[in-house]
């Protein structure tokens, strides 16, 4: 987006990449069908320790400048929910956007270039790389955060960052699964596959959505959303039953079906075998009419707030995406130039700006690349 914005500019641009493939991200993302934004963008979904940071470049390149390009392109999208846009056939779609965007602003892209050195001089940068030394007047580092490396992921922004004496906030993968403690394992291991519509908080930030039992943990998007606010051995609140209140509504079953078992009754509102794992673990069992109101309301009261306290995550291998980063602070939010380096700029992920799940990454991805390339 940077190189392509740059390009039209009539600046000559070259692109440099280490793998031998650019854009794996955006091949992988959105389960290959990449949630390239979001329609309820805001600078509200998105974690740093400057909140106000990401807000200009949202503001100048918001969600609908990006659907207005993948319009422009042919691009088939659709809404699948909360506003998430994913392409109707496939990611290769917004990399193919992307590389003829640059291929029409004029930007050479070279590919297997390993960065083996950065050097500033009179006349800007001097970049030493296996496939040759280049000199520039700006240099943007657009590498990405920590997740996935095998996928290609390194740590050279945050290496060139300090290099230069900016300041890198501590990382932490982030929208990524959690790891049980072994004797929580050994409960939930054997719902691994199902899911079911929770309220996952920490503290006072909470989302609604399906949280899925894996052979590892606990994850779909409720769960990946509240890894994002996580520091080892805090604990997660999960309400199993966010738009019900259990303990009105299983007073009301008392009233109407007094010899029904706890157990079949829950089942109504929730997947037996969820049901069953609980019940067994905290011993709820037998017809609800033995159940006094005190009881009841420990029941409810369990359900509406499990409290679990993850072992770990995934890690980098399976995050989506890494939390902290580059402090806002050292750059400009306007044109994302490092404040006391001229002529080097950081955007994307490298930032300590971390998106919610849903398209929020992609979309800041964007914005900075937009901005950044009207500047250097
Ligand atoms: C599995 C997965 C699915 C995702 N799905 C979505 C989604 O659907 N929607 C969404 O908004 N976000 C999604 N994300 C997050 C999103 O992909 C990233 O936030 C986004 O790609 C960040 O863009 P970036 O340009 O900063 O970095 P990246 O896209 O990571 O690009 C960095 C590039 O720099 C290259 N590079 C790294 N190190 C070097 C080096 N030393 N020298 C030269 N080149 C280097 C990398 O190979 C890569 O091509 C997903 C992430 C993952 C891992």
């Amino acid at each position: 987006m940077c190189a392509a914005t740059a390009g039209y500019r009539g600046r000559s641009v070259l692109l440099l990449e280490h793998s031998n493939k650019i854009g794996r991200k955006i091949l992988m993302s959105g389960g290959g069908r990449c949630n390239f934004t979001n329609l309820h963008n805001s600078p509200s979904n998105y974690l740093s320790a400057n909140p106000h940071f990401c807000k200009s470049a949202l503001s100048r390149y918001p969600a609908a400048r990006f659907i207005e390009l993948v319009e422009r392109h042919g691009i088939d999208y659709h809404e699948k929910t909360l506003g998430q846009l994913f392409c109707d056939v496939s990611s290769k779609e917004i990399l193919q956007l992307l590389l003829t965007e640059c291929d029409w602003a004029g930007v050479d892209i070279r590919t297997d270039s390993t960065i083996y050195r950065i050097d500033k001089n009179a006349d800007g940068y001097r970049v030493k790389t296996s496939a040759g030394i280049w000199q520039c007047q700006s240099l943007v580092i657009a590498t990405g955060g920590l997740s996935i490396p095998n996928g290609g992921a390194t740590p050279f922004a945050y290496e060139t960052a300090k290099q230069f004496g900016l300041k890198v906030l501590p990382l932490q993968a982030a929208l990524v699964p959690f790891t049980l403690q072994p004797k929580d394992l050994e409960v939930f291991k054997p719902l691994s596959g199902v899911s079911h519509r929770i309220r996952a908080s920490i503290r006072d930030t909470a989302f609604v959505e399906n949280l899925l039992f894996t052979h590892r943990g606990l994850s779909g998007p409720a769960i990946l959303q509240i890894s994002s606010y996580w520091d080892p051995g805090a604990e997660v609140e999960i309400d199993l039953f966010p738009e019900l209140d259990l303990l009105q509504w299983l007073g009301e079953q008392r009233e109407e079906r007094p010899k029904a078992d706890i157990r079949t009754l829950l089942g109504q509102q929730m997947h037996k075998r969820v049901v069953q794992t609980f019940c067994d673990l905290w011993s709820f069992e037998g017809p609800i009419n033995r159940f006094d109101s005190r009881q009841l309301a420990a029941v409810a009261d369990a359900f509406h707030r499990w409290v679990v306290k993850p072992a770990g995550t995934e890690g980098y291998r399976t995050a989506e995406v890494t939390r902290g980063g580059i402090d806002t602070d050292e750059v400009s939010s306007k044109t994302f130039e490092a404040k006391k380096v001229a002529g080097l700029y950081f955007i994307g992920e490298c930032l300590d700006v971390t998106g919610h799940l849903g398209g929020h990454n992609f979309q800041f991805a964007w914005a900075c690349g937009d901005a950044a390339g009207q500047y250097v």
